[in-house]
C-alpha cells in the first residue's frame, strides 16, 4: 500500500476522525480493495453477523462473501450467512478517485424487519419473473444512474420466436426465453452492469465501454453459443439470436441515443440476414 503523496492528501480529505465517531458504520477499501479503516458500529453489525472482530487488512471478498462491488448501487441489500442464521445487510459505496488513486467507502446497517421487507419488495419489482433477470424498470434506472459513464449497450432478439411458439407450443418459447437468459447470465455476469429483458424475447446488456474489440467479441461467441445450444428435452428446436450494439465513446453520447442506436443495429442485423451481430462506435 503506498502511503506518499496523492494517497496521503486523499486519506487527509476522508478524515480518519470524523469516520472513527460518525453514529454511523463505515468502511474504506484501499485501491487493493482491503479494508483500511474500520470504524466500530461498522465492527459491532460485522461481529454480530459473521463473527469478524478485526477487518483491517482482510480483503473485501473476505469481509462481504460474494458481494460485487461494481453493482452495489444505492439502497443494496445483501443476505450475510453465518453459523445458519442469515443477516440482512444494506450496503451503500461511495468510490473516491484522485490522480492514479482509488478509495471506496462503504456504509453499512442491518436491515431490521420492516426495512428488509421494504428492500425484497424493491427487488422483486425489479425482477422478470420467467426469467430471473432485470425487468425494464431496473433497465430504466440504472440508466438513469450510469449516465455519467461511458456505456455500451447490447440488444439481443431470438430469431423467429415466433415460430417457436407456433410449432412447438408457449411452453417451449418459456424454455426458449429460460435458456437464453441463463446463457446470458452466465456469458455476462461478471463483466456486465446489468443484464435485463426487456420484454418478450428481447433482452440487453449494459457495459461499461472498456475493450471495444471486447465487447464485439464477447456477443458474437455469445450468438455462436446460442446457436449451437438445445433445449435438454426438446432438441428439435432450434434458437438464434441476432444483436445489435451501440458503443458510446464518450459520457456525452446519452443513454436515449445509446438505445436508439442499439435498436437500429439490431434492425439492421436482423435484416442482413439474421444470427449475425451488428455494431456501431459513437463518439459524439
Ligand atoms: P424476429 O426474428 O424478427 O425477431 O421475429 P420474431 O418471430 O422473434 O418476432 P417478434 O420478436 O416480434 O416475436 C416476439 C414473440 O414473442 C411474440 C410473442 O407472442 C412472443 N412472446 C412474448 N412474450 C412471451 C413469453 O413470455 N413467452 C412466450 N412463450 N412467448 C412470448
Ligand atoms: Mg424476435
Amino acid at each position: 500500500m503506498r502511503q506518499a503523496g496523492p494517497v496521503a492528501h486523499l486519506l487527509s480529505r476522508i478524515d480518519n476522525e470524523v469516520i472513527r465517531f460518525a453514529p454511523f458504520a463505515v468502511l474504506v477499501f484501499d485501491e487493493d480493495d482491503v479494508v483500511e479503516i474500520a470504524n466500530p458500529e461498522a465492527l459491532r453489525i460485522l461481529e454480530g453477523c459473521s463473527g469478524l472482530t478485526e477487518v483491517v487488512g482482510i480483503a473485501v471478498g473476505a469481509v462481504f462473501p460474494g458481494v460485487d462491488f461494481s453493482k452495489v448501487g444505492p439502497d443494496s441489500l445483501f443476505q450475510i450467512s453465518a453459523q445458519g442464521k442469515h443477516f440482512a445487510i444494506e450496503l451503500q459505496c461511495v468510490e473516491i478517485r484522485q490522480e492514479d488513486c482509488r478509495k471506496t467507502i462503504v456504509y453499512l446497517s442491518q436491515a431490521g424487519g420492516c426495512r428488509q421487507r421494504e428492500l425484497l419488495l424493491e427487488k422483486e419489482a425489479s425482477t422478470d419473473e420467467l426469467s430471473g433477470l432485470a425487468n425494464r424498470r431496473a433497465f430504466q434506472r440504472t440508466m438513469e444512474s450510469n449516465q455519467h459513464r461511458t456505456l455500451s449497450l447490447a440488444i439481443v432478439d431470438i430469431d423467429e420466436f415466433k415460430l417457436v411458439n407456433d410449432r412447438h407450443g408457449h411452453t417451449a418459447g418459456d424454455d426458449v426465453i429460460q435458456l437464453v437468459s441463463s446463457q446470458l447470465q452466465q456469458f455476462f455476469n461478471d463483466n456486465a452492469i446489468l443484464i435485463t429483458r426487456m420484454g418478450g424475447d428481447e433482452f440487453s446488456i449494459l457495459f461499461e465501454t472498456i475493450d471495444v474489440e471486447l465487447i464485439v467479441e464477447s456477443l458474437n461467441e455469445f450468438r455462436e453459443k446460442i446457436d449451437s445450444s438445445q433445449l435438454p428435452h426438446q432438441p428439435d428446436v432450434k434458437v438464434n439470436v441476432s444483436i445489435g450494439i451501440a458503443i458510446s465513446m464518450r459520457a456525452s453520447v446519452g443513454t436515449r441515443r445509446l438505445l436508439t442506436e442499439a435498436d437500429q443495429q439490431l434492425y439492421i442485423a436482423k435484416q442482413a440476414g439474421r444470427n449475425r451481430v451488428a455494431h456501431v462506435l459513437l463518439d459524439q
